[in-house]
């Protein structure tokens, strides 16, 4: 079968199933959720939108109490799932193109959603089309799976999981190709230090609102001369190369550090301020539970991320370094201090072993760790038939390696039980999901298209598996 060719003759159809799907703005919403539409009307009407599309065509729908559905082919006792989403994240300000028309420009296609996930969602349902068309016989069901939540928590997934059959196997084209086959585990630390009934140095110390980034600003009030912690400061800025601001604050000092932001699953992407922030503070006379907080940080994260000093550090070949980032951090002497740390954590990370070793470095520093969410590292091994299948197609249809991706943040393919991400964002290409300007090439789009038919044949054809 030349699926890329089959794939380009029906290239206006791609387009035009692309833009009626961009064209309902399925953005959550709360404030209109009802039992008969629990994430509001448009994320439905999207579903429900799909779902008569596939049903028009002569395939099996099931719509799962308005959350979540899927388009059904094949026969067999097991099921190969394809798991997308229909729901899209707000458009922000500042577009080029109206982000719900699916304008073509350029050899693209822009629009909230077209790569995340609507463009993807369509090119696998195409692929099931052409699959059908082609008249091979499947040996196994094949389920494109649509949720309408995946951005706001996956509540659509989990009740479909509750109601329907878990597939034996499934990739998600909702990443990146080639193939993510390694997602590090998901892990919320907490750092706590109690309270002081002592007139701190350190009136209160704030950065950060979300542990999964690098805090890019950092603050503290403390006691001490201004000139002196001005020129200080000035100093120490220099050194470092950061910049930052002080000024009197009541009858307290105020020192700003400005940081550069990143996403938690590479820390050394960015500059985080409050490690920063306490270092200077370290060069000034500190009260004994000021100084513990502002040592711990220092001590615990300011030489690198990877969480030496915590005795918390680990790598593995599949999924590499565990990082950690402190993300969320709060002082103020009569509280005690919190640090929220996100740690992504190495696929094969001996996790209790590591978290007691972290309590014993800890001794005696008036710090206690405590855990708060964990979500599991997500993993397939690259030996599995599932991976050998998929770089088979992607191999074929690309003429490029289908390198296996391990990543640090977390796909929608966690949700199966042995999935992969899988597409659509080709290697080189700039990811605009959650961006203005969203878009999608629609060659890149033709091309997802004949790989996802191709690897539905590999995977549930009724030769797959056996033979070749
Ligand atoms: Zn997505």
């Amino acid at each position: 079968m030349n699926w890329l060719a089959l794939a380009e003759e029906k290239k206006e159809m791609i387009i035009s199933e692309l833009q009626a799907l961009i064209q309902i703005p399925s953005v959550l919403q709360e404030d209109q959720a009802t039992d008969e539409m629990p994430f509001g009307p448009k994320p439905l009407e999207a579903l429900n939108h799909l779902l008569s599309e596939g049903e028009k065509e002569g395939f099996i729908t099931k719509n799962v109490d308005n959350m979540a559905g899927h388009i059904e082919m094949g026969e067999g006792e097991d099921i190969l799932g394809i798991l997308c989403h229909v729901d899209v994240v707000p458009e922000g300000k500042g577009w080029t193109y109206p982000p719900y028309e699916g304008v073509v420009a350029d050899g693209k296609l822009y629009g909230r959603g077209s790569i995340d996930d609507k463009g993807p969602t369509i090119a696998a349902w195409m692929a099931m089309k052409l699959v059908k068309e082609s008249g091979i016989k499947l040996s196994k069901k094949v389920r494109l799976i649509i949720g309408t939540d995946e951005e706001s928590g996956f509540r659509c997934v989990t009740r479909y999981f509750e109601k329907e059959q878990m597939p034996q196997l499934g990739f998600a084209p909702d990443a990146d190709f080639p193939i993510i086959n390694a997602e590090k585990g998901i892990a919320s630390l907490i750092f706590t230090q109690t309270g002081s009934t002592e007139t701190e140095t350190i009136q209160f110390f704030q950065a950060g609102k979300r542990t999964n980034m690098v805090p890019d600003e950092a603050f503290a009030f403390v006691f001490g001369g201004l000139i002196t912690i001005k020129e200080k400061f000035d100093a120490f800025a220099s050194e470092h190369g950061i910049t930052g601001e002080v000024a009197p604050q009541g009858p307290t000092v105020k020192v700003l550090v400005h940081g550069k932001s990143a996403h938690a699953m590479e820390p050394d992407a960015g500059v985080n301020a409050a490690i920063h922030l306490a270092k200077f503070l370290q060069t000034i006379n500190l009260t004994p539970h000021s100084k513990a907080f502002v040592d711990f940080l220092v001590g615990g994260f300011g030489a690198e991320s990877r969480g030496r000093a915590l005795a918390l550090n680990f790598t593995d070949e599949v999924s590499g370094d565990t990082t950690l980032n402190p993300g969320v951090i709060h002082y103020a002497p009569e509280q005690g201090s919190c640090t929220q740390v996100s740690m992504r954590y190495s696929v094969t990370y001996p996790f209790e072993e590591k978290l007691a070793a972290c309590r014993k470095a800890l001794q005696n520093t008036g710090i206690t760790l405590d855990l708060g969410t964990n979500s599991k590292p997500h993993y397939v091994d690259k030996e599995d038939v599932l991976i050998k299948t998929l770089q088979k197609v992607y191999e074929r249809q690309t003429g490029e390696e289908a390198t296996l991706l391990s990543i640090g943040g977390g796909t929608y393919a966690r949700v199966l039980e042995k999935g992969v991400a899988f597409g659509m964002l080709f290697p080189g290409r700039d990811d605009y999901a959650h961006q203005v300007d969203e878009y999608v090439d629609i060659e890149d789009l033709i091309k997802a298209t004949a790989i996802y038919a191709d690897a539905i044949v590999e995977l549930a054809g009724t030769t797959s598996g056996e033979g070749e």
